[in-house]
């Protein structure tokens, strides 16, 4: 985590906190934890004592994104109420702010989720009336084949896709590209053989849709968080409940 507070409910971003006589504390669990600054690692708070809590367990990649997209949203004036990891107790946005009217939360995904936990977070967004939008950093579009633009996306990744209206977001820093998973088709190589009756069999030769692998076709490059993005009431669609969302302007 990046935000921790003390026992007055004040926030220290580890960035540009100085380890001192603060004593910090876990926003969520409030259990002690221990603020990190090392040379390598992007700034951190740990928890003391190994907990269950759901405040922890971030990629550096994850933690680096969120500080760049916070970090570009900070210029931005018509950009206010901006915090990372507010805790909104049954969900806790890297991001989240309020931006003409809208509130909005920022979900970076690095790791493996179920469709059901993203549907549960949607509606509890949705509750709270803040428009989401969720990011993949860059470095997990499961490429099969560079040159084909293949990939084998996961579940939820598809099940994200879906719901922004065919579009997936790729994050790097703070800039986003909007990606569309299109159909991959697999060729069945021809064959021939008799049989011993002396019937003539004949099999493949043709082209078929892979139920595994997606074509990446490119969207929009060089997103801006704020300028491409507007907020939308989806409605409910197969698996996907209704749900808020900030995605891409048409
Ligand atoms: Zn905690």
């Amino acid at each position: 985590m990046i935000r921790s507070i003390d026992k007055d409910g004040t926030s220290f971003y580890a960035y540009t906190t100085e380890k001192g006589t603060n004593n910090f504390i876990c926003p969520v669990c409030k259990h002690d934890v221990i603020l990190k600054k090392g040379k390598i690692k992007i700034h951190h708070f740990s928890h003391k004592v190994k907990s269950e809590c759901i405040n922890q367990g971030e990629t550096q990649l994850h933690l680096q994104t969120k500080l760049a997209v916070y970090n570009h949203l900070k210029a931005n004036k018509d950009v206010s109420k901006l915090m990372m990891e507010r805790n909104l107790k049954q969900v806790i946005p890297d991001v989240s702010f309020l931006y003409k009217g809208n509130y909005i939360a920022i979900e970076i995904q690095h790791s493996n989720i179920t469709n059901e936990l993203i549907n549960k977070r949607m509606a509890h967004y949705r509750n709270k009336n803040i428009f989401v939008l969720w990011v993949i950093p860059d470095d997990i579009k499961y490429i099969k084949d560079q040159e084909e633009n293949c990939v084998s996306p996961r579940l939820w990744q598809k099940h994200l896709h879906t719901m922004y209206f065919g579009n997936i977001f790729y994050i790097k820093n703070n800039i986003i590209d909007a990606y569309k998973y299109s159909g991959y088709t697999l060729n069945v190589p021809y064959g021939e053989w008799y049989e011993q009756g002396g019937e003539h069999i004949e099999v493949g030769g043709y082209d078929k849709w892979s139920k595994r692998y997606r074509t990446l076709e490119k969207k929009l490059l060089n997103c801006d968080i704020l300028n491409n993005f507007k907020a939308v009431i989806r409605p409910t669609y197969k698996n996907i409940p209704q749900c808020k969302i900030w995605t891409l302007k048409n």
